[in-house]
């Protein structure tokens, strides 16, 4: 079928630099296409030119444009959302604005759906991650261990860079959490998903918004909203640690009446203290944790607040909600 209508949604922080580069990008790539395209800008709080650099795409008229102008720095996540939320096309696609994700890599991405009923999504997954050792294999591990807990798939490798058939996109935005976590939503929807291999190019301009502290907050926060198992946690060292003194009060019952040896005394106790101690703090901290997260939940607060929402002509206005 001709003329199907493409969303690009494209999330940025700081990206002053490569807005008009990213735009030249789009350009070559998509002007002599026989899809339609919608850009979705969302700018998430930016402290630098972002939005001035985006205001002036506003007037240029080769692709519906649509700028969603977050009041502060939400996050990637909401930006995300907010950019799916307000997408009308058939194929919806999500895509950094720094050109590590090159924009022409979109073609074959729609040309897979085109050609391959049976795919509802596409997504680009790095075979070699361009990071450095340690990042790439903490990664690495974090895939492991979030696939074991939690019981969906997740690909290691696999990037935000996708492509969705619309249905699947309604599915994405049907989940109400407020908290989250997109990898593991665009994994726990199902669907079948292709994935492609892509190298990833150097950011143009600026640096990225993830250190390594951030990422290990992101995995935390990926494991904690797709699996109950840390919760588990407490039961099972509890009931270890029940079975271990009760066989040991038997030795020492043994010893005491048949041996007469007296009960070895304060090392022990003051060390299985601290060690129980530890373990009850532990377990409470993680149900802490959870339960942080079902106040953050319950608060129902929107996940994202837009100052202002700007189209050019082309782009229909309305929001859904
Ligand atoms: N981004 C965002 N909000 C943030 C952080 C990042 O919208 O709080 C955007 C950023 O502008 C970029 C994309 O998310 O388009 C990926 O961010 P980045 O390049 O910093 O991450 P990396 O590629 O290093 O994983
Ligand atoms: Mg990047």
């Amino acid at each position: 079928m001709h003329n199907r209508k493409i969303s690009l949604v494209i999330p940025c922080y700081n990206e002053e630099k490569n807005i008009p580069l990213f735009y030249k990008e789009c350009m070559k790539a998509y002007s002599n296409s026989k899809y339609q395209f919608e850009l979705i800008f969302v700018n998430d709080g930016s402290k630098d030119n972002t939005i001035k650099e985006l205001k002036k795409l506003i007037k240029e008229k080769t692709f519906a444009i649509k700028i969603i102008n977050f009041s502060r720095n939400f996050g990637k996540e909401a930006g995300m959302y907010a950019g799916l939320k307000n997408t009308t096309g058939d194929y919806v696609a999500i895509i950094d604005a720094d050109l590590q994700q090159k924009p022409e890599l979109i073609l074959p991405m729609i040309e897979t759906l085109e050609e391959n009923e049976e795919y509802d999504c596409v997504c680009y997954y790095q075979e070699k991650r361009i990071e450095g050792n340690v990042i790439s294999s903490f990664k690495k591990t974090f895939y492991k261990v979030i696939e074991k807990l939690s019981e969906i798939e997740f690909v290691n490798g696999a990037s935000d860079f996708r492509l969705f058939r619309r249905y699947v996109v309604d599915a994405i935005l049907s989940l109400p959490e407020k908290n989250r976590f997109s990898k593991g939503i665009f994994s726990w929807i199902g669907f079948n998903t292709c994935y492609l291999p892509y190298i990833p190019e150097e950011r143009a301009n600026g640096k990225s918004n993830f250190s390594f502290k951030g990422l290990i907050k992101y995995a935390l926060s990926g494991i904690l909203s797709f699996s109950v198992a840390p919760l588990r946690l407490a039961t099972y060292s509890g009931l270890l640690f029940s079975l271990l003194s009760f066989i040991y009060l038997i030795i020492v019952i043994i010893q005491k009446l048949i041996f007469t040896i007296d009960v070895p005394g304060y090392a022990t106790l003051i060390a299985c203290i601290l060690l129980i101690g530890g373990l009850i703090l532990f377990g409470l901290g993680i149900i802490g944790e959870y339960i942080a997260r079902i106040y953050m939940e319950v608060k129902d607060r929107p996940i994202y607040i837009a100052k202002e929402i700007l189209s050019n002509k082309g782009a229909t206005k309305d929001e859904k909600k």
